[in-house]
Parts: structure tokens; sequence; C-alpha cells
């Protein structure tokens, strides 16, 4: 098994989920503010739908609460590194920043994740054409 047929690698390169090969997102859109969340109807490779049901994404939410608990206990961390007293005004202020420069990050990452757990690895793109 090779890194490519990884669950993993189909997360953090927000590939299709089940064939690893189309993209989720259109290409080049990630920090672009009106466009990261755009995503594709299905899979231009296997045809994969990206949002199955109605409201599919929904519990990606919980998934994107828990990168966000994440980046408010490193934001608490650093700060503590950083400076002797962690005010409340600097905290807002660099939780603030943080959650918007990951936001798009985040959202892509919690979809990703989220679709992961619902559909599974059938194989690169053109083994399950040649299997039909
Ligand atoms: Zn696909």
């Amino acid at each position: 098994m090779s890194w490519r047929d990884t669950t993993l690698y189909s997360i953090l390169n927000t590939k299709c989920p089940r064939c690893h090969d189309g993209d989720m997102f259109p290409k080049g859109t990630l920090y672009n503010f009106r466009k990261f969340s755009d995503m594709h109807e299905k899979c231009d490779c296997c045809g994969q739908p990206f949002e199955p049901e109605t409201g599919f994404y929904y519990g990606a939410m919980f998934v994107s609460y828990g990168f966000s608990t994440a980046i408010f206990i490193a934001v608490w961390i650093a700060l503590s590194l950083l400076t002797e007293e962690v005010t409340m005004f600097m905290m807002i202020v660099a939780l603030v920043i943080s959650v918007v420069a990951l936001l798009p990050l985040n959202f892509r990452l919690s979809r990703s994740i989220w679709i992961n757990f619902f559909v599974r690895y059938a194989g690169p793109c053109k083994q399950q054409k040649a299997q039909l």
C-alpha cells in the first residue's frame, strides 16, 4: 500500500475519498476569501458526489469545532511562552487572527475528514473504470 492509497493522503490533499484522483475543491482558491467554500458537485474522475445528501456537512462542524479547540490551545501555549503575562486582550486578538487566517484550511479539512468517514476508497480511477 502506497501513501497515495491512504485515507490521510485523501484528507490532506482534499482528494475524492473514493478514487483519491479527483479534487474536491477548485484549484488555487484556498486563500480566495470569496471562493474558498466552493466545492465541486462530484468527482470529475469517478463521479462520486461530494454532497451525498442535503445537510451532509452539518456533521463536519464537529470536526471544525475540534480544530478550533486545537487552535485555541496552541495560541494559548504560544502566548504563554512568548510573554510573561497573557492578557485577555492579547488572547482575543491572537485568536481572532489565527481563526480567520486558518478558516479556509479548517473548512476544507473538516469536510474532507467528514466525507472520508462515509466513503470508502475503491482504488484509483483507472482501475474502477476497468471493473465496470
Ligand atoms: Zn473520485
